[in-house]
């Protein structure tokens, strides 16, 4: 059994979706399970209903369009009539979800998860059209996790003992991103999280190799948008790629490494533009000096505690801010603390960072700073050291003897 797994950009118009077919049907002699997730914005444009819909306000132009979205795409694709009820089916249950009342994350996990199902409908039609044996499958009924909704934690156990029966299955066609609680609540991994699907199906299934399909060729040694001589890996140690995520690359997602790596599974990165690339190998290996990784993290946010009262910032206090991080479940991209304060660098999700700095508010001066970015040099030498260190709008910088970090203003 091997895993592919395609993200929105790879289902986002029906040529796609037929690229999609054709690199399927190279690969027909393998036993594949492959993990879909919502085509092109569409988690965006739900998360937008969400927030109206949670605001009282009407979402009704906001669910039209992507309702108009998905049926023009099963059109193009000749699959209409084949699921037309199902698409019905989720759009009546999208709307009704919307207008529910409850808490905004457990809402949420409802409503967002119809984009991958709703994806993963159309696709399994499209490669049924096409002559190959998809069968779908919900995968909200092999992933079981908590009910900590929008970061749902998975349960290994219960996941890789229900998963089995997809041994069986010659082409699986599911979704990424989506789990169920024990009580059969739909739960979501966070943002981006069906590379993550893809990891957890890999490790449950003992597979023998999970390739992610992306819009660029492969791992690479930084965003060639902005470092023409980005290059891009033939094959990186476990480690480095989740380090490299861990900093903010965006090309896998951060939980995907660990499981495949305790399994010693191989991870692929390939172009589903173009396929017959050799793409990135992600397996236990040893390769020569790695050249300078840089990565760019944007919308960052740096905030900073000072005691009021003039005294230091001690390690009760420094226990009192961790504590408050951890309960707001905020992670810390980059620390650092002085004498009167303790300045931290995190994703800028606003809502939750807010509650975050009113509840230290309460205990410390906060100050803060939104719209920066945290650029990242794994490996860094003489020459992106004095680069990176001269960056303009900089304020804030860290280095280890391996990786050196700069906080700068804007989008660098
Ligand atoms: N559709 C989800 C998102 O956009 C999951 C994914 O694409 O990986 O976050
Ligand atoms: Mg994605």
């Amino acid at each position: 059994m091997d895993i592919f797994k395609y993200g929105g950009a790879s289902l986002q118009s029906p040529d796609r979706i037929k690229q999609v077919a054709n690199i399927i049907q190279q690969h027909k002699e393998k036993k594949l399970l492959v993990v879909v997730s919502a085509m092109g914005k569409t988690t965006n444009a739900l998360e937008e209903v969400v927030a109206l819909a949670m605001a009282k306000k009407d979402f009704n132009t906001e669910l039209g369009a992507i309702k108009s979205y998905h049926v023009n795409q099963a059109k193009a694709l000749n699959v209409l009539p084949e699921v037309q009820t199902e698409l019905s089916t989720h759009f009546e249950k999208l709307n009704r979800l919307a207008n529910q009342m409850g808490e905004y994350d457990f809402i949420y996990d409802q409503v967002v998860a119809l984009g991958e199902l709703i994806s993963s409908v159309i696709v399994a039609a499209y490669l049924k059209s096409v002559g190959l044996p998809a069968q779908w499958a919900d995968a909200r009924q092999y992933i079981k996790t908590n009910n900590a909704y929008r970061e749902a934690k998975v349960n290994w156990r219960e996941t890789e003992k229900l998963a089995q029966p997809l041994q069986h299955q010659k082409l699986t066609v599911t979704q990424g991103f989506i789990g169920s609680t024990p009580d059969n609540f739909t739960t979501t991994l966070g943002r981006d999280g069906s590379d993550f699907t893809a990891g957890i199906f890999g490790f449950c299934l003992n597979a023998k190799s999970v390739t992610i399909w992306k819009d660029v060729p492969g791992v690479m040694s930084a965003d060639p948008k902005r470092r023409a001589n980005a290059i891009v890996f033939e094959e990186l140690p476990y480690k480095e790629a989740a380090e490299m995520t861990y900093f903010g690359a965006s090309v896998i997602h951060p939980k995907t490494i660990k499981p495949l790596a305790n399994r010693g599974i191989p991870l692929y990165v390939k172009s589903f533009i173009e396929p017959t690339l050799p793409g990135t190998k992600i397996y236990e290996c040893r390769v020569a000096k790695l050249p300078p990784l840089i990565v760019y993290k944007e919308n960052q946010c740096l905030i900073s505690c000072k005691v009021t009262d003039y005294t230091f910032v001690d390690e009760p206090q420094l226990a009192v801010i961790f504590k408050a991080i951890s309960d707001y479940n905020v992670r810390i991209n980059l620390m650092q603390n002085s004498a009167i304060s303790f300045s931290f660098c995190v994703d800028y999700r606003e809502r939750k960072i807010m509650k975050l700095i009113e509840a230290l508010g309460q205990q410390f001066e906060v100050y803060f700073n939104t719209n920066l970015t945290l650029i990242t040099v794994k490996n860094y030498d003489s020459k992106t050291s004095a680069e990176f260190r001269a960056t303009p709008g900089l304020i804030l910088e860290q280095s280890s003897r391996s990786t050196l970090q700069v906080l700068v203003k804007g989008n660098a």
